[in-house]
């Protein structure tokens, strides 16, 4: 498949494309903007996520050295103040003070297959033990199950490209990838954050896993992009209607199968910060 000039890949796209051939297709190939919404309530959800883009911003804002006094006294929604005093006890907690370096909002790249791949981190720190760890701050309302997020692309992809593309970050020293783990923390809840290690193994299955997806998705023609046999997925995504499944998007707060989808619906945010940005 002819992907448009200069495109690369992210987790995002991967994940599409693991998700629904198609909604890789309609998004990145044909790149179609369909006007469905992909929950409902629609203001309630736009208002969600406004917020979770919001929270994103106060962290990095804070993380490079603007006050969290400074930050609160801006605070007007009180869900996010109750995210926003969240993190500042895991910061106190963590000691992120401390550590040797914090590396907010960093993006890394690296080749594959005829194109790249690259990732926008949300925080990278160096420890003084020399370990790596990558935070992703999650707005999800509900938490999602450790299996589900250990197999999502993007716990594949971040600690993959650290190893591969971070060196810079380490003193320009190689990064093993028993240095790294990946911590997702949950705004909503705090004490519950999911920690994923990494080893040599696990990053040789994520090379062949990732080589062969951007393979399958080069080599295919337009009918190798078909539509999920999986309707779950349809549930939030905005070509219902095109695709024929369904007009009504489900509801974030009614729909007891839509745990997953919550957390795609807070990663879109990731995905759509990284579109924005050139190169
Ligand atoms: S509506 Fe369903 S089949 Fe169509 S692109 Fe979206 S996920 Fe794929």
């Amino acid at each position: 498949m002819r992907l448009p000039k200069g495109f690369q890949f992210s987790q995002g796209s991967l994940q599409d494309y693991v998700d629904c051939a198609r909604r890789f297709f309609l998004r990145y190939v044909q790149r179609l903007a369909w006007p469905a919404v992909e929950s409902e309530p629609i203001l309630e959800s736009e208002h969600y996520a406004q917020l979770g883009e919001q929270f994103h911003k106060m962290i990095q804002q804070h993380l490079i050295g603007v006050p969290a006094e400074k930050i609160s006294a801006m605070i007007t929604a009180e869900e996010l103040r109750e995210w926003w005093e969240n993190y500042l006890e895991y910061y106190r907690q963590q000691a992120m003070a401390n550590q040797t370096q914090l590396f907010p909002e960093i993006i890394l790249s690296a080749p594959i297959g005829n194109h790249r791949l690259m990732a926008k981190f949300d925080l990278i720190s160096l420890q003084k033990d020399g370990s790596l760890v990558i935070t992703d701050w999650k707005t999800a309302r509900k938490p999602p199950q450790r299996i589900w997020l250990e197999r999502r692309l993007q716990t594949r992809v971040y600690p993959y490209l650290l190893s591969k593309a971070g060196d810079f970050l380490n003193n320009n020293h190689p990064i093993y990838p028993e240095q790294i783990r990946m911590i997702y923390w949950f705004a909503n809840f705090p004490d519950q954050p999911e920690v994923f290690s990494y080893d040599r193994k696990t990053m040789k299955a994520d090379q062949e896993r990732l080589e062969y997806l951007v393979e399958a998705i080069e080599m295919g023609d337009e009918k190798a992009f078909h539509l999920t046999d999986d309707k779950k997925h349809c549930q939030f995504c905005v070509y219902r209607s095109l695709c024929g499944r369904g007009i009504q998007a489900s509801n974030l707060d009614t729909d007891e199968e839509s745990v997953e989808d919550i957390t795609s619906f807070d990663d879109r945010l990731d995905i759509d910060q990284i579109a924005e940005i050139e190169y």
